[in-house]
């Protein structure tokens, strides 16, 4: 699945893009910007138009307020949610079992490594160990406690892959066509080579939003991810 990331400032220009784009194709991520701005309300709009929303919003906090988030997040009608691996086993298993109460029960999916990260700046905030290993750690505690898989860079994928069972989803950000601009994304794969690795869903933005025709733009990028 392809799932478009609606970086926009507001309500009006998200939905704006979203009514180019057929809602069976894709799935979009509404993060941080668009959900301080736009709320619930734009949440909704977008499921009542049929899509498959990704809440982005990496919840991280005791275990019960991030339970209760996710309840929240869950009667939103999304598809999708998240929350910090490094938030602890304790909040993710509370995450999962408050969603195993939800009448309507999004993916649960945590984040790993920030790829924002590198060894000296995991070090700074006291993790030890190499990225990998680090990765592997988050990743596969992310599992035991019920989550259905994690946000990584492409580049752990495959590591992550051998450690966790075989319908743990992968989902990665970082995708570009050959032909597209990086902006400012600095390990980039295509999607050929994120199914390769065993992605499961791709999280694209600008190569789609900012296309001249973002409707052709998504069918080459499902193309080229089913096509690998
Ligand atoms: O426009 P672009 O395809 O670079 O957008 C990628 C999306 O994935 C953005 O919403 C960005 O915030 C998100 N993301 C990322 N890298 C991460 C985590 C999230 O690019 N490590």
């Amino acid at each position: 699945m392809i799932i478009v990331a609606l970086d926009f400032p507001d309500a009006d220009q998200a939905l704006a893009f979203a009514d180019t784009i057929p809602c069976a194709d894709c799935a979009v991520k509404v993060g941080f910007e668009l959900f301080l701005s736009a709320g619930p309300e734009l949440v909704t709009a977008l499921v009542e138009r049929g899509f498959k929303v990704f809440l982005d919003l990496k919840f991280h906090d005791i275990p019960n307020t991030v339970a209760q988030a996710c309840l929240a997040a869950a009667k939103l009608g999304v598809w999708m949610i998240n929350v910090h691996a490094a938030g602890g086993i304790g909040m993710m298993q509370a995450a999962r079992a408050a969603l195993d109460g939800a009448s309507h029960r999004p993916h649960l999916i945590a984040v790993t490594v920030l790829t924002s990260m590198d060894k000296d700046a995991l070090q700074a905030v006291g993790v030890q160990g190499d990225m990998q290993s680090v990765v592997t750690r988050w990743a596969t505690q992310a599992m035991q406690a019920g989550c259905d898989g994690v946000v990584s860079s492409a580049q752990e994928a495959q590591l992550i892959r051998q450690h966790t069972s075989a319908d743990f989803l992968l989902v990665t950000p970082g995708i570009r066509l050959p032909t597209d601009a990086r902006d400012d994304q600095k390990r980039i794969v295509t999607p050929q080579q994120a199914a390769q690795l065993g992605v499961n869903h791709i999280v694209v933005g600008r190569p789609i939003t900012q296309a001249h025709n973002p409707q052709l733009a998504l069918q080459t990028f499902v193309a080229a991810f089913a096509r690998a």
